[in-house]
């Protein structure tokens, strides 16, 4: 038995085999080969595989998504016969005497860097499709089939890093834990994992050599134990048990009212990233959607994904949720939520840089599309939507502009839509500074405490080696929360936290003393911090 500590960010017990996930760009290295007659024909036959899976994708899409969104993957089939393209990758094994696989990523890099070039957008958006066609190939070659497929028996995922566009990819049923090199507590994969409350071990020393072998993660210390003895096995068994009667316990607060001894009633809600996650909000008896992170959506798909998709979507959601609110996050990509078919630009502080709202303001087609999906979806249930990093008036009023132009549009097509409430993101210090302006023009705030402690303290929420004063308990932030909440207040509006600190129940009192309407949580913490506020006597 092997034993190595890691930081914990999600509680519990996990035991299974290790999966160790290779990123597909990373396993192509460059060898030396004799027969490059062979390697062309162990590329021509990869390339045929390719197009199998590409056509069936497209027949799959098509049945779940409808033609025109199926279409990405017809092009991507005609991608791979492209004459120019084969004509590199052969030209490179047999000049440069060198592996397949080597050939395909360097010939993608290379048309996918001369595509992002091009002052065309057409072609501009070919660039990640030509990586994308390209890393297929290559995975194919290495035999390593990643992107999200983890195969059929739930698994421990063990990766140097993973990103939100792998995780989100990867088959939740057969997730039981994730264990990363890298990695931070604040990061979206965490939150991904909290969502999915699986335990999660981050900074662990991992080895590629434990590849299929059993272990056992407990996350309450924050071990990891390859090949675990019976005395670990045991106890760790017993550990999970203990854990499904507490859990057990938890379900008479189903039904319960979300209110403090004396009577001060909160709204519960809880967070998602997807469809599939409605599930667990029902199952843990949430009173709502907090936080519906629709990144997730363009993430999952290949391409921008269509009005009528992201409809679909909604719908499900708001007639799941069967009447209870349902707050939609516009769009939040950029910083660590990196998507191929956007092209965005490298930056040397993404987090600080061309994300979010910002994109959203920049680029209006791409807002107003997913706009009138939710405008359209608002019939079928209690939708609200809220717009994520505002610094400013001004660019509330462009968004309200931008609202009332697509309403206008919807009602040119004889297209009807419900009364949504938009509510705004406060997330960034200049927000809590502004806050009561703000608060005469939106109907509620959101408090994402994850950003605005990594913006209040100047600390990047994804740097590890400062996860230890990467504190979301620091006077600042809980003073910005308390402000945000008396301003709110002044203008009728209600204040929520959708951080990550909504969750911890040693603030719960505290939050709820500042006046706080709503807290949105991980589903999994919904019935803990249900019990908490029903013990909470303000009096006391
Ligand atoms: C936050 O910043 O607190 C938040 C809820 O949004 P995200 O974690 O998705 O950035
Ligand atoms: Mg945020």
């Amino acid at each position: 038995m092997e034993k190595v500590n890691g930081k914990s960010i999600v509680n519990g017990i996990a035991i299974g085999n290790i999966l160790f996930y290779k990123k597909g760009e990373q396993a192509v290295k460059r060898i030396k080969i004799e027969d490059t007659q062979e390697e062309i024909r162990r590329y021509e036959a990869a390339k045929e595989v390719a197009v199998e899976q590409l056509n069936a994708l497209y027949e799959k899409a098509v049945k779940e998504v409808g033609e025109m969104n199926a279409a990405v993957f017809e092009v991507h089939a005609m991608m791979v016969y492209d004459g120019d393209y084969i004509d590199s990758i052969k030209n490179i094994i047999e000049s440069q005497q060198v592996n397949a696989e080597y050939a395909v990523a360097t010939t993608g890099d290379n048309f996918s860097k001369m595509f992002s070039e091009m002052d065309d957008d057409y072609f501009k958006a070919r660039a990640a499709d030509v990586k994308d066609i390209s890393e297929r190939i290559v995975n194919i070659l290495s035999g390593n089939e990643g992107g999200g497929n983890i195969g059929e028996e739930p698994v421990i995922i063990m990766a140097d890093d993973l990103a939100p566009s792998e995780t989100v990819q990867m088959d939740k049923d057969k997730l039981l834990a994730f264990v990363t090199r890298h990695g931070s507590s604040n990061s979206h994969t965490a939150i991904l994992a909290r969502t999915m409350n699986i335990p999660a071990l981050i900074g662990a020393e991992i080895r590629e050599e434990w590849d299929g072998k059993p272990a056992v993660i407990d996350g309450y210390t924050g071990t990891l134990y390859i090949e675990p003895d019976e005395d670990i096995l045991s106890r760790m068994k017993q550990r999970q048990e203990e854990d499904e009667q507490t859990r057990s316990l938890l379900q008479n607060l189903k039904g319960k009212e979300d209110v403090t001894l004396d009577g001060k009633k909160i709204k519960l809600y809880a967070n998602i990233g997807g469809v599939k996650d409605v599930a667990g909000v029902l199952a843990n008896d949430a009173a709502g959607i907090g936080l519906f992170r629709s990144e997730f959506l363009y993430l999952e798909a290949e391409d921008y994904p269509s009005e009528e998709s992201q409809f679909q979507a909604y719908k499900t959601v708001a007639e799941n949720m069967a009447g209870r609110k349902v707050i939609v996050r516009t769009l939040d990509i950029g910083a660590d939520k990196q998507i191929g078919y956007f092209n965005l630009e490298h930056e040397d502080n993404p987090a600080m840089g061309y994300r979010a709202i910002r994109i959203c303001l920049d680029r209006i087609e791409i807002f107003k599309t997913q706009l009138r999906a939710l405008l359209r979806a608002s019939v079928f249930g209690n939708i609200a939507i809220m717009y994520p990093m505002i610094i400013s008036v001004d660019e509330v009023r462009r968004i309200k502009e931008i609202m009332d132009l697509v309403k206008k549009e919807l009602e040119v097509d004889g297209i009807s839509y419900g009364n949504v409430e938009q509510g705004i993101m406060i997330e960034t210090p200049a927000a809590v500074m502004i806050s009561e302006q703000l608060a005469q023009e939106v109907d509620f705030f959101s408090i994402g405490t994850n950003d605005l402690t990594q913006y209040t303290l100047a600390i990047d929420r994804q740097n590890m080696k400062l996860d230890n004063i990467y504190d979301s308990h620091h006077p600042a932030v809980l003073e910005m929360i308390r402000m945000t909440i008396e301003n709110g207040h002044k203008h009728n509006c209600w204040v929520g936290i959708c951080g990550e600190l909504g969750a911890d129940p040693t603030l719960t009192r505290t939050f709820i003393e500042m006046g706080i309407d709503e807290l949105s949580v991980s589903p999994s913490c919904v019935l803990p911090i249900r019990k908490n506020i029903r013990e909470i006597s303000l009096k006391e």
